[in-house]
């Protein structure tokens, strides 16, 4: 059925490091290597390939069912809004605005590439298009302390590697 976007690392050849920093045989090495260690750079698949080019662009896109308009996301197979047999989708441009609906806060960096992040907060965004369109994102530059249910938020691109663009999401100035 469906599946986030695939964040995988790019080859293996981060491990031979990761190998190098937990065996430390000199500490100047580990540190050097700490500090070159990358975040994981998403790899597109069939289904998720429109997503990440409009994203390396600085778009925004989901996938909609071109029957009944139904924004899916992660993408899926099937639509869940009419359950058309013709499967027939596109993605299209959203307006990356949103409200935050839950989200918890990381002090431990499960890949060593987000070392340099933590503490960093993951937040469930509510999409304005569509009530239950929930994107899972990094919300960057926001206090944890500060944080509310239903504060407006806003999608930012990082741009991780050449052609590739991750979405964040922060939190909108409110005057
Ligand atoms: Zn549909």
């Amino acid at each position: 059925m469906s599946s986030a976007p695939p964040v995988c690392e790019r080859g293996n050849d981060h491990d031979s490091d990761l190998d190098a920093t937990v065996r430390g045989h000199s500490h100047q090495k580990a540190r050097q290597v700490m500090t070159t260690i990358p975040k994981p750079i998403p790899v597109p698949d069939a289904d998720s390939e429109g997503f990440w080019k409009a994203a390396a662009n600085h778009v925004l896109a989901i996938q909609r069912c071109t029957e009944c308009g139904w924004f899916g996301y992660p993408p899926v197979v099937v639509c869940h809004g009419c359950l058309s047999p013709t499967r027939s989708f596109r993605f299209e441009e959203v307006s990356g605005r949103g409200t935050l609906k839950t989200w918890t806060v990381l002090h431990n960096a499960f890949l060593p590439g987000f070392q340099g992040d933590i503490p960093y907060v993951v937040a469930e965004i509510q999409l304005a298009e569509q009530e239950g369109l929930i994107m899972v994102v990094q919300l960057v530059g926001a206090d944890p302390e500060s944080l509310r249910i239903g504060l407006p938020a806003e999608v930012i691109f990082d741009d991780v590697a050449d052609g590739v663009s991750v979405p964040h999401f922060q939190l909108v100035e409110q005057g």
